[in-house]
């Protein structure tokens, strides 16, 4: 525990009422969006980079751990502070400190809400892309460290090909800028992409330059309803292959499916297996066309039936069904486990089928759903705590798929990132001279291992 005469000098740095230390406050930041959970011994809201600098260097000198947290929506442990401290929530600095329309540039403090910064920017005419299916409450700082991802990335990317520059409070307390307010800058090493998907283990980002680009002037959303999984798999490759360019590309399984199934603005027959949700964006003529030839490749894969959207706000609710599928899950077991794998787009009905096996073999249903055009699957290990067998087969389940994911020559995690649950599993994919570097770099950032110790790297 840290002792009251640091809770003191914590409440002087970010006033008294910024420190919480009762066990249901603490309680409440003591978890994220998986099933894990370690309680802090403080909670602080800080309102300034210069109060953050001034308590990691009390970090620094009493070693205690220090824990970066926006909205805790993530999926891999990494605002649970597992070796209790202080968990340093960053909502209060939630300023939108410019969006400059010359520029195309956007400036944000960390604990801007996603949904409310795109919003502003789509206000002003411009529009910031990277759109994961939290976007209405996860904050941009979460984004930043975890490097989101979500269903437009097909086209636009993710958070990473959108942030130019950051100001970051170095574990050491020292205030540094890093990156620029320009489209190109290559001076130096690139510190800005090392703070891209560092999980809140090198330092606390306080500002974020954001580039921003055109709204699109037009875009159509799409549903298919397949038989089968690989009817939909042979769509999504003729699509890919074809040069239509699709924004998105989801893809939901049976089992996903029938979890939003009566959210859908439109009847799917019952024994659909698989359904295509896709949206193409440009001019509207252009978007026109080329969402015509999407349909007929879709029904060319005998998809019924094949709808657009006819109003944007019928477009959303397709879209919002896409974004409950995660939470929906649950109706079909109290707990899952969630994957988000990547591999080659060759490889995506290979995985699949290998998924199917998998889950055969171990007893447990396995639902995948996500980003088919980027080969970025979502695979849900679904159980209930109280089976002890299916309990049990879990771990090994998990370890099944990173192994299969790997001889795919794939990814273990698009935009989750590494965290606690996928640290033991870092050696699948890294060298161990690549671990070993990894750890020196961290070990020049942050030489007392105070910040969110216990991530990305597996325990030795
Ligand atoms: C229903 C649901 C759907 C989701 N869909 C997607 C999706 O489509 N795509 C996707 O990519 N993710 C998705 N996620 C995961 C999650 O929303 C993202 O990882 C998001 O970026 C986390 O933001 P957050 O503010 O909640 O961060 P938190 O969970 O609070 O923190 C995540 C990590 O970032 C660190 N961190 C947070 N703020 C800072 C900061 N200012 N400085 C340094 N480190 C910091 C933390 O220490 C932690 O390691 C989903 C989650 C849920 C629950």
């Amino acid at each position: 525990m840290i002792p009251e005469k640091l809770i003191q000098e914590l409440k002087a740095i970010a006033g008294p009422e910024q420190v919480l230390t009762a066990a249901e406050d603490r309680w409440t930041y003591a978890f994220d969006a998986t099933d894990l959970d370690h309680m802090p011994d403080a909670v602080v809201f800080p309102g300034s980079a210069a109060e953050i600098s001034r308590i990691l260097v009390l970090a620094n000198a009493h070693r205690f751990p220090v824990v970066p947290r926006g909205a805790g929506t993530g999926r891999s442990g990494g605002a649970v502070p597992i070796q209790g401290g202080v968990v340093l929530v960053l909502t209060r600095l939630n300023r939108i400190l410019e969006i400059n329309t010359k520029d195309l540039v956007a400036v944000v403090e960390p604990g801007v809400i996603l949904g409310r910064l795109k919003a502003a920017v789509e206000e002003k005419g411009l529009y910031y892309p990277p759109d994961p299916a939290s976007a209405e409450f996860c904050t941009i700082g979460g984004n930043v460290a975890e490097c989101a991802g979500g269903a437009v990335a097909v086209q636009y990317g993710v958070t990473r090909d959108y942030v130019l520059g950051l100001e970051v409070v170095l574990p050491t307390g020292e205030i540094i800028e890093a990156g620029t307010r320009t489209m190109k800058g290559v001076v130096g090493y690139d510190l800005t992409r090392l703070f891209l998907g560092s999980e809140g283990t090198l330092g606390v980002i306080t500002r974020i330059t954001l580039r921003l680009v055109a709204k699109p002037v037009a875009r159509q959303t799409l549903a298919a309803a397949f038989k089968t999984l690989q009817a939909a798999g042979e769509a999504v490759s003729l699509i890919l292959a074809s040069g239509l360019a699709p924004t998105a590309l989801e893809f939901l399984d049976q089992v996903t499916l029938g979890c939003v199934r009566e959210m859908l603005p439109f009847k799917v027959p019952a024994g659909a297996g698989a359904l295509l949700l896709i949206a193409v964006d440009g001019h509207p003529r252009d978007v026109e066309e080329r969402a015509a030839r999407i349909a007929r490749f879709c029904e060319e894969q005998c998809a019924r039936p094949v709808l657009r959207a006819k109003t944007p706000a019928e477009a959303e609710e397709l879209w919002k069904a896409r974004k409950v599928v995660s939470p929906s899950l649950k109706k079909v077991k109290p707990q899952k486990v969630s994957e988000d794998v990547v591999v080659p787009l060759g490889a995506i009905p290979e995985l699949i089928a290998a998924l199917a096996k998998i889950s055969r073999r171990r007893g447990l249903i396995i639902p995948c759903y996500g980003h088919a055009g980027d080969g970025n699957i979502h695979v849900n290990i679904l159980y209930d705590r109280n089976l002890a067998a299916e309990r049990e087969a879990v771990g090994a389940t998990v370890e099944d798929i990173f192994v299969l994911v790997r001889r795919l020559q794939g990814t273990l995690s698009g935009e989750h990132g590494i965290g606690l649950t996928k640290a033991p599993y870092l050696g699948l994919e890294l060298s161990p001279g690549a671990i070993a570097l990894q750890k020196r770099l961290k070990a020049a950032f942050d030489p007392n291992n105070i910040m969110n110790p216990g991530k990305v790297f597996p325990a030795t």
